[in-house]
């Protein structure tokens, strides 16, 4: 299966504290966020699909939300375009600005990937 969203986003890591680009990969059955020094990820799993308005799913309160753009094939519409991109603390929601098709994710987990760099 075809990677649907590929993006990043310069941040300070919530484990590592530097300023880095954390890796933004999403599909239909999960999301994750993984910075790209210390490896840290968040995962999400997928709770639901469907056409919905702008801002449905973002909770008020959120500290730390980053809004992002990243061009993915809609599964929906079948267009490839620019879709909205948004992480919260809790949620992770990708949209696609033609049709308003949303997936949305919750937080599942937070660990270091050990596979990454063992040898050093
Ligand atoms: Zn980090
Ligand atoms: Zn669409």
């Amino acid at each position: 299966m075809d990677d649907f969203i590929t993006t990043r986003h310069r941040t300070t890591c919530f484990n590592c504290r530097e300023d880095v680009d954390q890796v933004i990969t999403a599909v239909p059955n999960g999301a994750q966020v993984v910075c790209d020094n210390c490896r840290a990820t968040r995962s999400y799993i997928p709770i639901v699909e469907e056409v919905s308005k702008k801002g449905d799913y973002i909770k008020p309160g959120c500290y730390d939300i980053w809004n992002l753009t990243a061009n993915a094939l809609c599964r929906q519409c079948k267009v490839t375009g620019p879709h909205d991109v948004t992480i919260g603390c809790r949620n992770f929601t990708v949209q696609c600005r033609e049709c308003g098709f949303t997936h949305l994710y919750r937080f599942n987990l937070e660990y270091i990937d050990e596979s990454w760099g063992s040898s050093g």
